[in-house]
Parts: C-alpha cells; structure tokens; sequence
C-alpha cells in the first residue's frame, strides 16, 4: 500500500458485512479500499453455515411459501420484545429479501427446495420463524463469502490482508479516513464492518457478562478477528452504543469444544433434567431460544441417556462419540451409573422424579406416541426425522452437565440508524461514519429470530452501509 492511499470508501473488515459493503459501494461509483486484518477474508461469515433470514424471496415464491416484510418484521419485533427500534427493524427486514435476490444476482446458489437442516442448500426453518425463511446458498458461509469476494474483484474494489486499522481519522467531527499499518488513508467515508468482540474476554464481560457464566466450560467459535475493535472506533467519535448483554450463545454438554459440524451431535435419545428431576423444554427446540430456556432453569441442568444411545453415536466427531463419552465417564466428569436412582443420586436430583421422567419419556414417542408436554414430536418431524427415537432402558445410564457455552456472535456494537449511519451520543449521525454486521448494533437483539439472523444483518446492512458511504 502506498503512503498516500486514497479512497472514497474505506471498508473495515472483510467479513460478510464488509464484502457486501465494499461490492455495494463500488457498484454506486465508489473506489474503495477494503482492510481484514487477517491473513484471509471471511470472518466468522465463511465459518457459518451462511444461511439468511429474509421474507419475501423468489425462493420463497418458488415453493409457494407465502410471506412479506411486513409479517416478518411482526415477528421479529415480536420475538424480541419490542425492545428493538422499529424504523431500523423495519429498513432491514425489507432490505433483507432485496439482499438474498442481490445475492443469487451475484452468483451464490440457493435452490428453490426444502431443506430440513442448516447444511442442505435450499430453504429451512431452522429457528422459530412462523414461515419457512432460512436461505441456505451452496457451500454455506464459505461459498457466500466466495460470491461475495468474486463479486468485489469484479467490481474493482480493493482488499488489503492481514492489515488491522488502528483508528479511524477524524477532523472536526467528521470520519476522513483511517489509519493502518501506521499510514494515513484518506476516505470519503468508512464503513466499520470489523465482526463481533466473541474473542475478548474483557469486552465480553463488560458487554455480554452471560457469556461469563459458562466459566471454563466457555468456548469461542467465533472467527479470531472478532477482537471488538469497533469500540474503539466509536470512543473516537463518542458513538453510542447498543445491544448490551446480547449475543448467541448456544447450549452444549459441558465436554463439547468446538461448533457441531466438529464436535458431533448428542444421542438423539436423551432427555434434558433440572434439579427436581423432571424435563422441562424440547431438547430439539430452536437454538434461538433454547440457551434462555435452560438458563432460566434454577440450578444444573443435565442431559440424560443410555449406553445404547452412546454406542448408537457415529464415529468421526470429535467429542460426541462413544470413546469419548466413555473416557469423559471414567474420569468421573460425566456422571454414569448402573441404575437410574444411582444416577440420580449423583446428579442430586429425587430419584423417583428421575424414574417418572424417563418412564415417560420411554411411554412417548419410543413407544410411537406423542410429547403432549414439549412437542418433541413436532421438531423432530420438522427436522425430517423418520424414525422414532429409542427408549432410554439401556445401563450404564449417564448424565453429562448442559449450559450455554458455545459463543457463536455478539450483539453489542455502534448504535446505527436505518441507513446504516453511526449515531453518536446525542442520536446524531457521525458524518462519515456507517457500520454493519456484529460491529453496527441494532438490527440483532435479544433473540436470535430464525437461523440466519446474523448473516442477514451482516449482507443486508453491509449492503445498505456501502451503498450510503458512496453516496458520501
Ligand atoms: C461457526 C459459526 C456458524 C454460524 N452460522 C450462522 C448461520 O448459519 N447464519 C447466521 O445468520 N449466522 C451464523 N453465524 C454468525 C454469523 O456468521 C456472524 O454473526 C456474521 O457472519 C458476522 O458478519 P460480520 O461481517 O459482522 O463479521 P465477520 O464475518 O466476523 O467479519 C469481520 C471481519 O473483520 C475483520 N477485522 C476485525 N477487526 C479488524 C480491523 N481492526 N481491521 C481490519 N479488519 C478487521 C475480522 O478479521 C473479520 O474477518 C455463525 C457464526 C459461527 C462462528
């Protein structure tokens, strides 16, 4: 990079966010200079299953589900309490079905079929939506940041690797560019496009302190760029920020490390106790909303199963397979237990509770019946489940500590307003100054609505930032 580099619009990040915004930009005329600071684009956007929420598609149309912005936006509000600025929720949730379009425009493949999981291309239901909403593109987060980043050569926008802005230029109020690598970059405007702050212990506990309450069993998933860079940026300019105290943290047997895809699936025989012993929730609800759910429970909550769900589990994964449920069993970490009253000793629940739960769990849906209580019957069949799950009647029997702790993406972030403009303090715009994605707050909230709620916000606001930096 030159010492005298120059730009309309500087994008910060290479993510999905900051794809999206440099492509959206060069496409209104802009030149415009993208900085990653690692070694290779993408985030924690080519690390996701790339599958994005939005209403109103020609996916959608295609398999005559009927749905709008506007039912969308209902739901979204809905779910996550009101506590979200309407007008913001509202420009993304018409944007959001514009973006998927813009998207397959652009080359990325989401065919127009059902899709029961988040890793088969085509439309799912992966989180609580009231219509079929997730857009699944071919080769998931990698194949929608490759779309993205043709789509940005194309263009003529430039990315710069493994350069980290330091700080963001800024004269008499007004963003004139950035600093990197210790050069001054002169902009137009800049686009803070820099993901999450998942990988900063001391961001986290000031802004997402749920995450703390995992304790050791916390693990990060998130890409290792989310650093939380964009608070910095913000005190610069007095930014105010949103969304504290929310994120996606996703339930998981205390042993699990690593995202599912690695780390394997639990048995899908088991059943989720609290400490009077008893289920309290589908253990196939929607990640969007089973992390509150059990943390809402009062005291340990444990997943419950048998030797044959543990040799049942396939090989190939990481940590759900049966040597490893075995090892964590002997090392005393996984409880495991010969009867079910032994084992509800040492999980310290009533032991007569824990028989009932499992009595009845065995009377349900392995014996072919229904779970009036949970509707567990329901997710499985939407998860394209055929088979009944079997009884829990096997010993040893075992019961493995769950809780939230794998962190996926933070919420918190400069406060932006419907086009995608930071505000400051004050609720002004900082001129010159857009965000998107984790960095720009606002769009996700207290619940994650429907799989692919993050990338959505991350193409769908990147998208309008770019095209408003361009506009100057
Ligand atoms: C395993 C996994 C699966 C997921 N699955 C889904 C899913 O299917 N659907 C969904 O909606 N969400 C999913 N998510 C969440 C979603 O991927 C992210 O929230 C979203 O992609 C974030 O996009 P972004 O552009 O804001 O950030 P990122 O994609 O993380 O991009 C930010 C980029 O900025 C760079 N950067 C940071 N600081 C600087 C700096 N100072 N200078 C230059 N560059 C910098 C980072 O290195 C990074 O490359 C998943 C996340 C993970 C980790």
């Amino acid at each position: 990079m030159s010492t005298d580099a120059t730009a309309d619009v500087v994008v910060i990040g290479g993510g999905g966010a900051g794809l999206a915004a440099a492509v959206s930009a060069a496409e209104h005329g802009a030149s415009v200079l993208l900085f990653e600071a690692e070694r290779e684009i993408g985030g924690s956007t080519q690390l996701s299953a790339g599958m994005l929420t939005a209403a109103g598609t020609s996916v959608q149309a295609a398999l005559g589900v009927e749905d709008s912005p506007q039912r969308f936006l209902q739901h979204y509000l809905d779910l996550n309490h009101w506590q979200l600025k309407p007008g913001l929720v509202k420009a993304f949730c018409r944007q959001a079905g514009a973006a998927v379009e813009w998207l397959i425009e652009l080359g990325a493949d989401i065919p127009a079929k059902f899709s029961h999981d988040a890793h088969t291309p085509g439309l799912t239901r992966a989180g609580v939506e009231d219509v079929w909403r997730g857009h699944v593109p071919k080769d998931q987060g990698y194949g929608l940041v490759q779309v993205l980043d043709r789509a940005r050569r194309r263009a003529g926008a430039e990315a710069v690797l493994n350069t980290r802005v330091e700080r963001l230029l800024v004269e008499h109020g007004r963003v004139t560019g950035v600093v990197a690598d210790g050069v001054e970059v002169r902009a137009g405007a800049v686009v803070v496009a820099s993901g999450g702050f998942a990988q900063d212990p001391a961001l986290r506990s000031r802004y997402y302190p749920d995450a703390d309450a995992a304790g050791e069993d916390l693990f990060v998933v998130a890409a290792p760029g989310s650093r939380g860079d964009h608070f910095a940026f913000g005190d610069q300019v007095d930014a105010a920020i949103t969304g504290e105290g929310w994120g996606l943290l996703l339930p998981t047997a205390y042993f699990q490390r690593l995202h599912h895809w690695q780390s394997g699936f639990p048995p899908r025989s088991r059943v989720l106790v609290g400490s009077h012993g008893r289920r309290f929730m589908d253990e196939d609800a929607s990640y969007a909303v089973s992390s509150g759910i059990i943390s809402a429970q009062d005291g340990p909550v444990w997943m419950v199963f048998d030797d044959r769900a543990r040799q049942g589990l396939p090989p190939g994964y990481a940590h759900w397979n049966a040597g490893h449920v075995r090892s964590e069993a002997d090392s005393g970490r996984t409880l495991r237990a010969g009867t079910l009253e032994e084992l509800a000793g040492k999980m310290a629940v009533p032991a007569a509770a824990l028989q009932a739960t499992v009595d009845r769990w065995n009377g349900q849906l392995p014996a072919g019946g229904e779970d009036t209580e949970f509707l567990r019957h329901e997710s499985l069949a939407a998860k394209g489940a055929t088979e009944p799950p079997t009884e829990i009647a096997t010993a040893p029997f075992y019961a493995a500590r769950t809780l939230p702790a794998e962190l996926v993406c933070t919420h918190a972030g400069l406060e932006i307003d419907a086009g995608a403009a930071v505000l400051d303090a004050l609720g002004n715009r900082v001129p010159g100054l857009f965000a998107a994605g984790e960095a720009g707050a606002g769009v996700l909230g207290l619940r994650y609505v429907g799989g692919g709620n993050a990338v959505a916000n991350a193409v769908t606001m990147g998208r309008i930032a770019g095209r408003a930096a361009a506009a100057g």
